[in-house]
């Protein structure tokens, strides 16, 4: 009797995909993709276009870090036909949940850019050890992420497989762009320490060639010790540092405390762990830390 259960599974997978039965249940058009916060969000919205929707997980103006899932996120879950998320420790609950779905397709962004990225540009980790998840604030890993997308997406509804596959390969080219002026941009600059108050920009520092001095670790929450403001403070000092970057969402105290001590001004980074305001999107907020950072920097423009 063994042979049942996988045919069992299957037909569960059948009722629970939205793949071209969406007259069936009448409720969804198309395909159902989860992301589990902002950036996540936008790569699956481009990729999938009009042909799926596509959920964030993390309500707006809630740190995705450490997400909690309620109950209506765990049974939206449950029943989607694709999930993205980044592994490693960046949401233990939507991890932990993820494990025991079975059935539904499933995009560890983290696991999956490190298959991608040669190895010479390897992951990196906290002091702690934890992995890093900021990815997305690297456009080339983003880029990648959007082809692994494509190409689960092309098994969730293969009518599609082309428009996915295109719609991909046209982000990848708005991101390779992105990436070039990043590149431009920061190539001929006075200083390249990029002091911020959370840590969420080690794979940009890397991709740019700059030096990330980060104050409260790879977790906004986390308090840094004095004995880190001190040796962050006289770090920037020495390398004549004039903006201490900090994020709108959380307190500026610590970058502020830092800016005053060596005459420094504090400024805004967004991490884009949140969705942005308005009509602006990924690129867009990119586009602007750009501006800050060259600012920041002294970087000239040939
Ligand atoms: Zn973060």
């Amino acid at each position: 009797m063994r042979p049942l259960i996988p045919a069992l599974a299957a037909l569960v997978i059948l009722a629970a995909g939205g793949c071209g039965r969406a007259g069936e249940t009448g409720a969804s058009e198309g395909p159902e993709v989860i992301a589990a916060f902002y950036p996540l969000e936008f790569v699956a919205a481009e990729v999938v276009g009009r042909h799926a929707t596509v959920t964030n997980l993390s309500p707006p103006g809630v740190e995705p870090h450490d997400l909690e899932l309620a109950p209506d996120q765990v049974r939206s879950l449950a029943q989607a036909d694709l999930v993205v998320y980044i592994g490693g420790g960046f949401q233990p609950a939507v991890e932990d949940f993820i494990i025991e779905l079975s059935g539904i397709p499933t995009i560890d962004a983290l696991e999956a850019q490190n298959e991608l990225i040669e190895s010479d540009n390897e992951g990196h980790e906290s002091e702690e050890g934890a992995a890093d998840p900021h990815i997305w604030l690297d456009p080339s890993r983003l880029a990648s992420l959007g082809n692994v997308i494509a190409r689960e997406m092309s098994e969730v509804d293969a009518g599609n497989a082309d428009v996915y596959g295109d719609n991909a390969a046209d982000l990848a080219g708005a991101l390779n762009e992105l990436d070039e002026e990043y590149s431009a941009s920061l190539e001929n600059c006075e200083r390249n320490e990029l002091v911020v108050s959370h840590e969420a920009f080690g794979y940009l520092t890397d991709r740019y060639g700059l030096e990330q001095v980060g104050v409260s670790g790879i977790d906004p929450e986390s308090e840094p010790s004095p004995g880190r403001v001190a040796e962050v403070a006289e770090l920037a000092r020495e390398r004549g540092v004039t903006t201490i970057f900090f994020e709108e969402q959380v307190a500026p105290d610590i970058a502020q405390v830092i800016a005053d001590e060596i005459g420094a001004h504090v400024e805004v980074l967004d991490p884009l762990e949140f969705k942005p305001e308005g009509d602006s999107d990924y690129l867009d907020v990119m586009r602007s830390n750009l501006d800050s950072i060259s600012e920041a920097l002294g970087c000239k423009q040939l």
